[in-house]
């Protein structure tokens, strides 16, 4: 059977990359999401084992001793990461896997996997990303801050991957993300 796909989805706090990401997975069923382990606490509505794993630093730094992770990160004072047997079993039946996870990830899962396809979502604009970031209401105002800036530094890298779309609605951006996944499939088939 061929192997599935290895997509690194990035795009700043706030940009929308979990509601294009739901409208993805509901619409393209070869599409999984790797849920990643965290020691940020869960935000209201978040369910452990399905927006990630919630774990404690100590359990973190053990994954990492393990060499349980493709790869990890920290972003604003927390761990993130990618439990590696998880995303191979999947790639390995075939199924397409995507990784929602910022730029110092994205540069492991490159050096890794050259051939993996990178997709930077974009704002339509910083004003716009604010006022997303804000208007959501989950984080206090110093981490809004903290997020805005390190959202800024990163959309500096866009340039390094292979696709950037621009998200101004979510059902175009998603059209576009499914369109990029059915072209790259059909070329390498
Ligand atoms: P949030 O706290 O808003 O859920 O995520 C903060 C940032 O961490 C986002 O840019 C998100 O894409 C990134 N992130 C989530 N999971 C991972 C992961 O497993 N590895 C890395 N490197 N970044 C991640």
């Amino acid at each position: 059977m061929a192997k599935g796909l290895l997509i690194v989805y990035t795009g700043a706090s706030g940009v929308g990359k979990g509601t294009v990401m739901k409208r993805l997975l509901q619409e393209n069923s070869n599409l999984r999401l790797s849920v990643s382990a965290t020691t940020r606490a869960p935000r209201p509505g978040e369910t452990n084992g399905i927006e990630y794993h919630f774990v404690t630093i100590d359990k973190f730094k053990e994954m990492i001793a393990n060499d349980e992770l493709l790869e990890h990160a920290v972003y604003c004072g927390n761990y993130y990461g990618t439990p590696e047997k998880s995303v191979r079993d999947m790639i390995d039946s075939g199924l397409d896997v995507m990784l929602e996870i910022e730029v110092e990830g994205y540069k492991q899962i490159k050096k890794q996997f050259p051939d993996c396809v990178t997709i930077f979502m974009l704002p339509p604009s910083v004003e716009e990303l604010e006022k997303r970031l804000s208007g959501r209401g989950t984080e206090k105002q110093d981490v809004v801050q903290q997020r805005l800036n390190r959202a800024v530094e990163e959309m500096t890298f866009a340039k390094y991957f292979d696709y950037q779309v621009t998200n101004d609605d979510v059902e175009k951006t998603k059209d576009e993300i499914l369109n990029i996944i059915a072209n790259i499939k059909k070329e390498r088939n």
